[in-house]
Order: structure tokens, then sequence, then C-alpha cells
């Protein structure tokens, strides 16, 4: 590859550790009727050996994704992360809040307000600057930490909450790899960010949210009127190291899963296609488009994906010939078998679509399939 400059240090020192080829943008779903080919992009992760950062190598503009609605599980782990901090001492009725927003939504504004919190105004100071899953949509990360941490007031605290390297490494979570999202952070690699600008993390409290999230308290260096700090931190540090989110060799491992997976499931797409059976799919999630891609499937192996939202009916999943249709999908079709691109949602899609299993169909969930030994 040429030459790749960290988004955080400018380093030039580091590797390429994951490289999911040439894909769509995923959050941009065409019409059915666009017969494309969509435009893709290399999707790559580059391990910075200096500061430690894995990155998003390539920068094309892609659409702005939509604001879905908001996932349940989201806003239960907002209520519980606000409950922590505040128990914590950082968010204290009267206390100014900035906070910079994510394109997923997940804003912790009213909850912030209700505790009677302050907003400031845009470029003033605040006693807590928040940013829950929003600097990783920043390409250049310096600059977007660099204004961050200058809002910050003495004595005040910044909150960042991020989806954890160690558990995208440990779980093997490769399609969290998305154009977009141009930083993937540990702790570490966000330790030495957050030192860059004159800060260090002070505490940080773990969630289960997308199999492991953190959020981390941070304050200016020195400052002693700031949070004090605890041992979780250095916890986390000690978990970074255990799971090796600095080591190349195991964010490689995430290429490993990544071919692992999509063999699973074209090796099953191929032997249920052999038995004559149905094959659709559900959730028209963008974290399928990859696994689609990278699997090579297309309409002769999954007819189309059903999907809830009526926003994405008539709508094509990216880079494939496969349509996204309602749900009633399902009833059209008795006995056939559905692979479930959300796995989350098998308990509910199970209650939701009786009909699926009655008429001798089943649910396959995508990420679990493994490859056929031959
Ligand atoms: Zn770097």
């Amino acid at each position: 590859m040429g030459e790749h400059t960290c988004r955080a240090c400018r380093g030039q020192d580091g590797q390429l550790v994951l490289d999911l080829g040439e894909q769509p943008a995923c959050d941009y779903f065409p019409g059915s009727d666009d017969p494309g080919p969509d435009p893709v992009y290399p999707l790559q992760m580059w391990l910075c050996a200096a500061c430690g950062l894995a990155q998003l190598v390539a920068d094309p503009t892609v659409p702005e994704e939509p604001r879905g609605a908001e996932p349940a599980a989201l806003t239960a782990q907002a209520a519980d992360a606000v409950a922590r901090a505040a128990a914590a001492g950082v968010l204290t009725p009267g206390a100014r809040v900035a906070e910079f927003g994510s394109p997923h939504g997940g804003s912790w504004l009213g909850q912030l307000l209700q505790r009677g919190l302050a907003p400031v105004a845009p470029d003033a100071r605040a006693d807590v600057v928040l940013d829950c899953f929003g600097l990783m949509h920043a390409a250049d990360q310096a600059a977007a930490l660099a204004e961050r941490a200058a809002r910050l007031a003495p004595g005040g605290t910044l909150l960042l909450q991020y989806h954890a390297l160690d558990t995208i490494v440990s779980h093997g979570q490769w399609n969290a790899l998305r154009h977009g999202h141009y930083a993937y952070y540990s702790t570490t690699a966000l330790t030495a960010m957050l030192a860059a600008v004159g800060l260090s993390p002070r505490r940080a409290w773990d969630f289960e949210l997308y199999g492991g999230t953190v959020l981390l308290a941070a304050a200016r260096d020195g400052d002693t009127d700031a949070l004090t700090a605890d041992d979780s931190v250095p916890a986390l540090l000690a978990r970074d190291a255990a799971a090796g989110v600095r080591d190349p060799d195991t964010l490689g491992g995430l290429q490993r899963d990544t071919t692992a997976k999509a063999q699973g499931l074209r090796d099953w797409l191929v032997a249920e296609r052999a038995t004559g059976r149905t094959v659709l799919g559900y959730g028209a999630a963008s974290r399928a488009v990859a696994l689609l891609r990278w699997a090579g499937v297309d309409q002769t192996m999954i007819s189309a994906v059903a999907d809830a939202s009526p926003a994405k009916r008539g709508l094509r999943m990216p880079g494939t010939d496969i349509g996204v249709e309602s749900p009633d999908l399902l009833a059209a079709h008795p006995g056939a078998s559905v692979v479930l691109f959300v796995p989350d949602l098998l308990p509910e899609v199970r209650a939701a679509y009786p009909g699926v299993e009655a008429a001798g169909g089943r649910w396959v969930d995508a990420e679990a399939l493994t490859p056929s030994r031959s």
C-alpha cells in the first residue's frame, strides 16, 4: 500500500491489519431499479505503530447515513452510563455541558438536562464535554480531539464513549470496520491521543453494548479540581495488553475471521440451494453488506431480504442485486430458510413470525455459519 499517515499522531509507521477489499458505502441502499454497479471503495484497517490507533485507511466521500430509529439497547445503555457517571460525581446539577453528537443518534442531552445540567453556547467552555460514538466519524482524529479538549473548562471532565478495540479483536467483530468510521479505539491508543492534547484518563466504565463499550472520563493534566483517578483505567490498559490491541498479528486475526465467516455463509448457501429450498434474508442491516460482498452472494443464493423498516422497501442491498422487501415476503414463501443478518433479533423474529418455523422453515444466524470441511 502507499503511504498512510496516522489520523492521530501523523506517524507513517504502521501495518495494514484488515483488508475487506472493494466495498460499497454500507449505508447507501440504492433503489432496486438502480442497476448499479454501486461505487466501491477499499475498506481497510491500519494499525499505527507509534500511537496504536487502529484506523480506516481510505477516505471516500460517502453519503450521509440516515438516522434510523434508535435501538432500544442504545437507549438503555445511555441511561445506565449517565447513572454511573453521575454516581461518580461527574454530572452535578448546574454543571455546563457540551455534547458532540454522532450521526447515529444516541444523544444524552435530554437526560442530562433532566439532571439539572445546562447546555452551553456553541464554542463555549463546559464542565462536561461529552462524545458518544461521535469522535470516530472524524477523518482528522487529532483535530477532532483537540476541538473537544479546547471546550473543557477548568475542573471539567471529557467523557468519551467508544466500542472497545479489545472487544472487536476478542469477539472477531471484523464487520465493525466501516466507511465513515475512521478510528477504532483501544483505551491504550486513546490515552496516547489524550496525552497529545494535555489530557489524561481518570476513570472508565464498562458496558455490554456491542459486546464491550467503554466510557472514559478524562481531565486536563495536573487539574486537581477535576475528577480523581481510580484503578479502573489501569485495569482497562491491562486488559488491552492482554488482548494484544497493539499487536498487528493479533489484529490480523480479524482477517481470518472474515474469511471464515464469508466462507461459512457461502458454503451453507450452496448446500441449501442444492436442496431446492428457498432462501431469504432478514434484516437489511449495513453490517450485512461487507459479508454479502466478501462471500459473493447474489440473488440466486438469497432471493430477497425482508426488513421491517418501510424506509428500506424497494431498495437493494448495496453492492449486490438482492432486493429489500416487507416481511410479507416470509409468508409468501412458507418453508423457506431465513438467514438472519442481525443475530440479536433472533428471539424477536421467531416470536413475530411464527409462520416461518410452523411451515417447516428455519432461522439461521448469518454470522454463526462455519465453513464446511471438504
Ligand atoms: Zn498514530
